[in-house]
């Protein structure tokens, strides 16, 4: 992956976090923030030995320079000189509104860095052929609360596979953990009842065209319901999810908590 890649690959996170930011943010701001939602990684990011900050931070400011696409381009704009505000416009706005259903549920998620770099260069390629890119929200599927606050067309396309992934995953009427067999309804009551969370191990995506069969197939390979407990375990180190079986497996093995 060259530098160049992976600083156009960025241009959407950073616009996500420079409108959070009330659309201006400095080049540092921007690359503490960066980092933050993205975790990336040693090995992806070597430090280079010949400055005093390491390549991330290098590529957050090639990014940002006035000279370089993202400026260029249009997206964002920024006054002449070192570590001025970045501003996203007009432009920028539109182009992120039209993804920001596909980037919350990216950014909501907990995926590690390889998967989220690997799904915003997706977007891009799909941008490129114009070809609509769409996800489910699985979290969507299951959650039935979301119904009364969420009116996107994400919720409209998640919510026709909600009853199929809750029919996929119904143990004895009842949704419970996948690693330690907990369930909500049975300790809560009537409080905990339906409730479950949901871990993503990718991230799910569908073309405009494709089968809405086989991507109901993938989406739910691809998620696990999990307690809070077990979920929090998952993700204690933000760079390196456990994997489920491995969980499990630590579970069965402390002998204290029968599965
Ligand atoms: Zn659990
Ligand atoms: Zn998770």
């Amino acid at each position: 992956m060259s530098d160049r890649i992976l600083e156009n690959d960025l241009q959407l996170p950073a616009l996500y976090l420079i409108n959070l930011n009330n659309g201006k943010i400095t080049t540092s701001e921007l690359s503490v923030m960066l980092r933050s939602i993205l975790n990336p990684t040693d090995e992806d990011l070597k430090l280079n030995p010949s400055r005093d900050d390491d390549k991330f931070s290098q590529i957050v400011r090639n990014l940002t320079a006035k000279e370089r696409p993202f400026v260029k381009n249009g997206f964002i704009d920024r006054e002449e000189g070192r570590n001025k505000p970045l501003f996203i416009t007009k432009k920028g706005k539109e182009y992120l509104f039209e993804k920001i259903d596909i980037l919350n549920y990216l950014f909501s998620n907990d995926f590690g860095w390889s998967d989220l770099m690997a799904s915003i260069d997706k977007i891009n390629k799909a941008d490129e052929n114009r070809r609509e890119i769409e996800i489910f929200d699985e979290n969507i599927m299951i959650q039935e609360g979301f119904r009364k606050t969420v009116e996107s067309k994400l919720y409209k396309r998640s919510s026709k596979l909600r009853e199929i992934a809750i029919e996929h995953f119904k143990y004895n009427g009842d949704i419970l953990c996948k690693a330690c067999k907990f369930s909500f309804n049975k300790f809560y009551g009537e409080i905990g009842e339906g409730y479950i969370e949901i871990h993503h191990i990718k991230p799910v995506f569908k073309y405009e065209n494709d089968e809405l069969d086989k991507t109901i197939e993938a989406a739910l390979s691809n998620v696990v319901p999990v307690c809070s407990n077990c979920h929090r375990m998952i993700h204690r180190d933000s760079r390196n999810p456990l994997k489920i079986d491995f969980l499990i497996d630590r579970i069965k093995s402390n002998g204290i908590f029968k599965r």
